[in-house]
């Protein structure tokens, strides 16, 4: 069987395929309205006091569309983009250079905030309140640093884990908004468009059924609709139909739920532990994937379904979850007997 992960699927640096598919425009930003209005609304209030927009914090999962928003957020205020994330800013120097070069109104777009250092993370507080930097010069005994202002700009900070910020980040930033997934119907319009841009033909019927499975993610639901169309490549059909897609899917592992092997290996592992609870270290070590990896792709999407739930103690199996691994076992070895 073939087999893919939802790690490949959902990896945050989506490659350059995405750059052809992101929206042009707030127009075409499919979904997420609350956001998109209150954003239309900031940028507008900011256009007509004439002053850059306030500090943005835009949190939700892995492929919903933060990045995205920013460059549109972008677009809507005219301003110029500058793109870095927090593992790329291991000290506050990284940051003064960008910081100074800053132009009025310019936004800056700092990708997995919560992993940026300390150090860096204090830097920022003065450049975010104040505008303005201390900078270090000379170096030994003649080291000092001096004060610089920096031209008003607007920091966006996008997070998956907005819990691991600090109060004092956290309420430095005066717009916080947090995307959640997309309901299937917003997956659709989605597929159809990537559908469109890629030049597929794309049946509703097969529409709908990589929306259901795509965890409520376009990054996830655009990269499905890629593999399928290798397929209907390769089968010379003309379009991705009902068919194409249930076979592309099964070839993917992915079930009814949007479900894939590991998160099958997690369900498994949990329901051996029961009536018990098990940690997140012990189900990354049973399954071979880094807490972090389960926590941001796996985990959020098995609590939607109800199948998991957390407790003080660790993960535990609920009642659907249990009854989804009998029915499942079920279902293993009536094939393995056939
Ligand atoms: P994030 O930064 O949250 O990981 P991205 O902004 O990189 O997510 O989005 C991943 C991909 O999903 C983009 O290439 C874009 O094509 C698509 N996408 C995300 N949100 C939308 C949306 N609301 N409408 C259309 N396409 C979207």
């Amino acid at each position: 069987m073939v087999s893919s992960t939802f790690a490949q699927l959902n990896r945050p640096d989506g490659g350059p395929d995405e750059t052809e598919l992101r929206p042009q425009s707030l127009d075409e930003f499919i979904g997420q309205e609350r956001v998109v209005e209150n954003f239309r609304i900031a940028v507008q209030a900011a256009r007509m006091r004439g002053e850059p927009l306030d500090h943005v914090l835009l949190s939700g999962l892995p492929g919903l569309g933060k990045t995205t928003l920013c460059m549109l957020l972008a677009r809507e205020c005219s301003a110029r983009l500058h793109v870095t994330s927090g593992p790329a800013l291991a000290r506050p120097a990284d940051l003064a250079g960008l910081l100074t070069s800053l132009e009025r109104g310019d936004l800056l777009f700092i990708d997995e905030v919560h992993r940026l250092p300390v150090a860096v993370e204090e830097y920022l507080y003065g450049a975010m309140e104040d505008f303005v930097v201390d900078v270090p010069i000379d170096q030994g005994l003649a080291a000092r640093t001096v004060r610089l202002p920096l031209q008003p700009f607007t920091l966006v900070g996008a997070t998956t884990r907005e819990g691991r910020l600090t109060a004092a980040f956290r309420g430095r930033f005066g717009i916080h908004e947090k995307l959640e997934p997309y309901p299937p119907s917003h997956l659709v319009q989605i597929l159809r468009r990537t559908a469109r841009i890629l030049r597929i033909e794309l049946t509703a019927a097969a529409a709908e059924q990589l929306a259901e499975r795509a965890r409520g993610t376009p990054r996830i639901a655009n990269r499905l609709l890629r593999r399928l169309r290798d397929l209907a490549q390769v089968r010379g059909a003309p379009s991705i139909d009902a068919a194409i897609a249930h076979e592309g899917l099964a070839r993917l592992g992915i079930d009814d739920l949007g479900l894939e092997e590991t998160d099958r290996r997690i369900l498994a592992l949990l329901n051996r532990a029961l009536p018990g609870t098990l940690g997140l270290k012990t189900i990354g070590a049973g399954i071979g994937e880094a807490e972090e990896t389960i926590e941001e792709v796996y985990e959020p999407h098995l609590l939607r379904l109800e199948l998991i739930r957390k407790t003080a103690r660790g993960r535990e199996l609920t009642q659907r979850g249990h009854e989804w691994c009998v029915a499942h076992d079920a279902i293993a070895e009536a094939t393995d007997e056939s």
